[in-house]
């Protein structure tokens, strides 16, 4: 960077120690370097006039020509208002305002032709625009294109609102010669990809002329933002490859031989035949393994994660499968457990409510290498959980882990453990390019055969009798249903009142002693929600109302119907989650989606992918349109990123090709040795400096 830059923001002209300080506080912009850096969030092209006529068809802001003809003050008190009847030759509209009218009134002149600008709103059947930007037509020189800065109420008061903001960078920019900034792409890059230089996008980002001038600078800044970040995760991936000792799994073992030519039931599916090729291609290089296994509800992964714990054991190591709660890990210990049964190979489990009288002798068997694998809950990253001879660990359901648990378990283990993270939230490719991009994927992409599709159904209120008669044949054919609320955290109260409500209703609708219904939800204590849930699971209740603690994992094949309250409420992620509840068992399974009359087009939209597929890659792929990553990541891991023009719901296609050409990049220089890359290789230094804890394990 040149060194111009780190000039402390106050050696701006009109910028004091005071406004400096204001935004070092308020938008963190420190030097000159920062200030270049905030970005307009928007753009509004006020070198078009429209017309009254055409403001019907036209979306957003607008600015128009025209006359004055009548002022009016209507209401009284609070409600009182300014209105004028403003024309142009085709036609006249309102213009409204509400504060500050007494301010503008005396300088509006009948006869006086204006500028307008402002966005229109439809009252009934009149247009009006409430608090235009008014000015004299005349004295309106040409604006162009122009950037709209995000500030805040303090900065505004200060002057620097957006207008300011502008002036202020437009002097900056006019003051320094961007052309001296290092440009991080390479000129090969660039020429091939047809990016623009650096200079040029940062003054175009900022005082665009053109449109077309704003789209190149944009386009060139987004996969910029975008290639840094897929560069940083392939050097990432190379350090750890280079710097990190892995085991050698280069056996398949007898006992994985024996479960999978005597005791399985079933052929693995293809994907699962591919997925397994994958990891054991990994394990056998003596790097450490770091993959990332989606696949839909149901998918069989599972299993996956046993054949990969079987390889391990085979190789003379001790395997560890972490998941997020107490009823999953005891589900997945019950059924690794039975696939084991009569091989060799001992599997324990470890939860928070093993006793200390079980414990003891536990943590000596796993310490002296007598237990082979450790299924179980957080209380594995225990310090007082030592291992033997750790060689590789699964992690159920990724989002529940924070780096450093992950972190934890490997230390337990000499060398770095093989990790293999599963989760069953599919997320579109472009997604795990960028948020795990460090990792290795394998994808089980086919769902084992003889599953009978879930049939989804849309409802509203009017059909909930017809629901009932439905859950009650369902149950009279020996099934179980599942009831789920909404529960957001801003309204809890609310949503807990609604929940106890439905459990009431529910209760009377279907009384004992012919029908049994259970309730969980997150107020619960965990023994008092695992013991109803244990009910259910045994069949001993029909009906479980519920949040959405229900959503990951558990498994209750007898569960046919899931009928989903509220839906409109939930993220399409969490819909299909939900839904992923039941459709476990041989019977024909059904969800039920009830909702309000009134829909939001985005509502309606993820009612109708629902109803139409059960493809979760498609449903995320919807999602992330629909709604951005943050409901399929997690609004902090996708905070985390800090994107500040890259758009990961839109600019996907961006995402491949900052993938491609960090790739190409990586692979023929992965030192970033090469002068045309010097640019590029000391961002990647500071990067790397910033942050240095890097996840070791994924
Ligand atoms: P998930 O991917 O959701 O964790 P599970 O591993 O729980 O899925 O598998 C769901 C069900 O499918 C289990 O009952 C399991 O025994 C069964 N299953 C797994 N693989 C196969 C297969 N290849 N053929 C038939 N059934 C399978
Ligand atoms: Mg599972």
């Amino acid at each position: 960077m040149a060194e111009a830059l780190h000039t402390p923001i106050a050696y701006l002209k009109g910028i004091g120690p005071e406004k400096a300080a204001l935004l070092k506080k308020e938008l963190n912009v420190e030097t000159y370097w920062d200030l270049l850096n905030h970005f307009p969030f928007r753009y509004i092209d006020r070198s078009k006039i429209s017309t009254c006529r055409c403001i019907p068809e036209t979306e957003g802001y607008i600015q128009l020509e025209g006359f004055i003809d009548t002022i009016q003050e209507l209401g009284a008190g609070r409600a009182k208002r300014l209105q004028c009847r403003f024309s142009d030759d085709t036609g006249s509209i309102q213009l409204i305002w509400f504060q500050g009218w007494r301010w503008i009134k005396p300088n509006l002149l009948p006869g006086k032709k204006y500028r307008i600008f402002g966005r229109p709103k439809l009252n009934g059947a009149f247009w009006s625009i409430p608090h235009p930007e008014i000015s004299p037509a005349t004295e309106g020189t040409d604006v162009g294109f122009q950037p709209i800065y995000s500030s805040t109420e303090k900065l505004s008061a200060k002057g620097l609102h957006t207008r300011g903001l502008e002036k202020l960078i437009r002097s900056l920019i006019e003051k320094i010669d961007l052309n001296l900034l290092p440009d991080l792409l390479p000129e090969d890059l660039r020429s091939k990809n047809n990016f623009v230089r650096f200079a040029e996008a940062l003054k175009n980002i900022h005082v665009p002329t053109n449109e077309q001038d704003h789209v190149q600078a944009k386009r060139r800044l987004v996969f910029e933002e975008l290639f840094l970040l897929q560069l940083e995760m392939l050097l990432r991936k190379g350090l750890r490859k280079r710097s990190e000792q892995g085991y050698f799994f280069t056996k398949t073992g007898k006992n994985l031989s024996d479960l999978y030519h005597q005791k399985l039931p079933f052929d693995l599916t293809d994907a699962q035949k591919r997925v397994v090729r994958e990891i054991h291609q990994d394990m056998k290089t003596g790097e450490p393994m770091n993959r990332l296994l989606q696949g839909d509800v149901g998918s069989g992964k599972t299993l996956v994660a046993l054949i990969t714990m079987l390889l391990a054991q085979g190789n003379g190591f001790q395997a560890a499968l972490l998941a997020p709660t107490e009823i999953l890990a005891n589900q997945h210990f019950e059924t690794i457990a039975s696939l084991l049964k009569d091989l060799p190979v001992r599997a324990a489990l470890l939860t928070g409510s093993v006793k200390r009288s079980a414990r003891t002798p536990l943590l000596a068997d796993l310490k002296n290498g007598s237990i082979d694998f450790l299924i179980g809950t957080h209380a594995l990253l225990e310090d007082e959980v030592k291992f033997s001879q750790l060689g590789l660990v699964v992690i159920d359901e990724q989002h529940r882990f924070g780096v450093a648990q992950r972190a934890k378990m490997r230390h337990k283990s000499d060398l770095s453990p093989h990790v293999l993270v599963m989760t069953a939230t599919p997320i579109p490719r472009t997604l795990a390019m960028t948020f795990y991009g460090d990792l290795d994927v394998s994808i089980i992409d086919e769902l084992p055969p003889g599953r009978k599709p879930i049939q989804t159904i849309h409802r509203f209120e009017s059909h909930r009798p017809q629901l009932y008669q439905f859950m009650r044949e369902q149950i009279a054919l020996g099934r179980q249903v599942y009831i789920v609320y909404p529960l957001i955290a801003e309204s809890e109260t609310l949503d807990f009142k609604s929940l106890e409500d439905g459990y009431h209703q529910i209760s009377e609708a279907f009384p004992i002693p012919q029908f049994h219904v259970s309730m969980v939800h997150g107020k619960m204590r965990p023994e008092e929600k695992d013991r109803e849930m244990q009910r259910f699971i045994e069949g001993t209740t029909h009906i479980m109302v519920a949040t959405t603690v229900i959503e990951v994992g558990v498994n209750v094949p007898n569960a046919s119907v899931m009928v989903i309250e509220s839906a409109q409420r939930f993220g399409l992620s969490q819909l299909h989650q939900l839904r992923g509840r039941v459709g476990r068992g041989a019977e024909k399974s059904y969800c039920v989606l009830m909702t309000d009359y009134e829909l939001s087009k985005e509502s309606k939209k993820r009612m109708d992918t629902m109803v139409e597929t059960n493809d979760g890659f498609k449903i995320a792929e919807v999602d992330l349109k629909l709604r951005g990553p943050g409901d399929l990541m997690g609004t902090q891991q996708s905070g985390a990123l800090n994107l500040k023009v890259a758009d990961l719901s839109k600019d996907q296609e961006m995402v491949i090709q900052a993938r491609e050409e960090a790739t190409l990049l990586y692979s023929e220089d992965p030192r970033l040795t090469s002068p045309k890359v010097l640019p590029l290789r000391n961002r990647m230094i500071e990067v790397f400096k910033n942050k240095p804890q890097w996840d070791k394990i994924g």
